[in-house]
């Protein structure tokens, strides 16, 4: 198969459950390009988020080749993957995962803190101008605690943007959100998207993936679907969503 910017081949990601060993994903192959604006769909359970912690670098499949740009992933140690998404991915979660006692624009400086490089003056600068891309420079002084929900997801996804990543990952980003937010969070993903961004986003929201330039339809650890340019090679085996792994663990 050509390599695309995107590219896994025949990867499987097996957990021990219970003393039994399942896969949470199975002999997945997919091809995307640059700059896709991915929507990583199926039921829960399917392997979703084990697919996006591999495609950023979070976790390392059991097999199989994972290659972004002209990394391969699945080659890298520990600290290789961990500089890797420092520097090329930002992540945003369903729960925000903000530092409660930091503020908006001190929660978007974090992942400067690592360059330090950087003058103070000019972390500020970038972090301001990340919050001011969410439309939050203005609440830039509060506490998350005194912002709403969909203010605090627009507050992670300003600490995501503030290094300038390639790729954005979003785990059910409007999952805890009212209709209302998750619309605005989707807007800004679709502004990043044609800023050229390659964004990856698990969801479940249909006005999300409808939003999608690409979609990957996850069952039992399979691709089922994939549109445009992506194939699935299959092989046989237990899949972690089929088993009742307490049971089997009795
Ligand atoms: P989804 O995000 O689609 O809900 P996940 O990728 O979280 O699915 O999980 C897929 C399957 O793999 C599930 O059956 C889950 O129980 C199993 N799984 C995921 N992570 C682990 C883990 N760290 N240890 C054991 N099993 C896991
Ligand atoms: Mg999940």
């Amino acid at each position: 198969m050509q390599r695309n910017w995107i590219h896994l081949r025949d990867v499987t990601r097996r957990f021990e459950q219970g003393g039994a060993s399942c896969a949470a994903l199975q002999g997945v192959g997919l091809n995307l390009p640059q700059g896709a604006f991915v929507a990583i769909v199926g039921p829960s359970g399917s392997g979703k988020t084990t697919l996006l912690h591999l495609l950023t670098g979070i976790d390392r499949p059991t097999s199989g080749r994972v290659y972004i740009g002209e990394w391969q992933l699945d080659g890298m140690d520990e600290e290789s993957l961990a500089r890797w998404r420092g520097r090329y991915v930002g992540i945003v979660f369903q729960f925000f995962q903000l530092f409660p006692t930091l503020t908006a624009l001190e929660n978007v400086q974090l992942p400067l803190e690592l360059r330090p490089s950087l003058s103070v003056q000019r972390r500020r600068q970038q972090a301001l101008a990340a919050l001011e891309e969410v439309g939050l420079a203005g609440r830039a002084g509060h506490l998350p605690g005194q912002l709403s929900g969909g203010e605090q997801q627009r507050v992670a996804l300003a600490r995501a943007l503030v290094r300038d990543p390639l790729l954005i990952a979003a785990d059910e980003p409007t999952g805890n959100l009212d209709s209302a937010s998750g619309q605005q969070v989707l807007e800004l993903l679709q502004a990043v998207h044609r800023r050229g961004k390659t964004v990856l986003m698990v969801t479940h929201d249909e006005r999300l993936s409808g939003a999608a330039s690409h979609h990957v339809h996850l069952l039992d650890g399979r691709v089922v679907s994939a549109a445009p340019a992506v194939s699935a090679d299959f092989e046989g085996g237990r899949t972690c969503g089929s088993v009742n792994w307490r049971s089997a663990a009795e």
